[in-house]
């Protein structure tokens, strides 16, 4: 069994934003089970836990256990935070990550972190699990993953806005049983870096994903509840992520 369990589901500033009072802000200090931190996620088979990214946050959430890896996306602040707690870490961590834009502290004082740079379409064997870096279209060079672990497939693709042309055609040849998709705006939302939600379930189903769940949403998209509602009446096994959700593949 394969589970992934989606610790941070926000874009780069979480919901609520500080000083915020749009809807989506609103309503997640209102209930706060719909807060959302930055984004990172754990994904395990009971035997290797391999985190994709570390916010600060997510540091917290995982300091009880033996984190064996650790997948970065890219540099920016939102996803890699937490590496400065896990460094201290008294058992040895595999780190793989883009050169692109890395943070030089980290770099130069790695400690528990063995660190090592990789580039698009890689093939890499972390405990049980293979897995294959992907390129995506963002500011800085950032790679997206696919998680296999026997029949079940895993694809990281955060942060992006589209995806280039090899990726898409890679994607589109291989078995995906679970697609994790940047989905930071509301619909009609035209950004440069990140996808809006139609865009963000077009990716999904590109490639043929058997379930899609939309993640590192921002306070730019709709509220939870109106989000779940505009999902839930377009397509099937599309799914709006929370902090805390947990998906098992079995
Ligand atoms: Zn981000
Ligand atoms: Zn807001
Ligand atoms: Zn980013």
């Amino acid at each position: 069994m394969l589970t992934v369990v989606l610790i941070g589901t926000g874009g780069s500033e979480g919901v609520p934003v500080p000083g915020c009072s749009c809807p989506a802000c609103n309503e997640a200090r209102h209930y706060r089970f719909l807060r959302r931190s930055t984004a990172s996620l754990l994904i395990t088979n009971y035997s290797m836990n391999m985190l994709v990214d570390m916010s600060l946050d997510a540091s917290y959430r995982v300091e009880e256990l033996y984190v064996g890896a650790v997948l970065v996306t890219h540099w920016h602040h939102d996803h890699i935070a937490g590496l400065y707690k896990f460094r201290w870490s008294e058992t040895p961590i595999d780190l793989y990550a883009p050169r692109g834009s890395a943070d030089p502290e980290i770099v130069h004082f790695p400690r528990s972190l063995r660190i090592h740079f990789v580039k698009p379409f890689e093939e890499l064997y972390v405990g049980d699990f293979k897995v294959t870096t992907l390129k995506l279209n963002h500011t800085v060079e950032t790679l997206g993953y696919l998680v296999e672990l026997g029949r079940n497939t895993v694809a990281v693709l955060f942060d992006t806005k589209g995806l280039p042309s090899e990726t898409l055609e890679f994607l589109k040849k291989r078995r995906v049983s679970l697609a994790l998709v940047d989905a930071t705006y509301k619909p009609g939302y035209e950004g440069e870096k990140h996808n809006n939600v139609d865009e963000a379930v077009e990716i999904g189903k590109d490639i043929g994903a058997e379930e899609v769940v939309l993640t590192h949403i921002s306070h730019h998209n709709l509220p939870y509840s109106r989000l779940v509602k505009y999902v839930r009446e377009r397509w099937r096994n599309v799914y709006v992520s929370y902090d805390g959700m947990i998906v098992n593949l079995i």
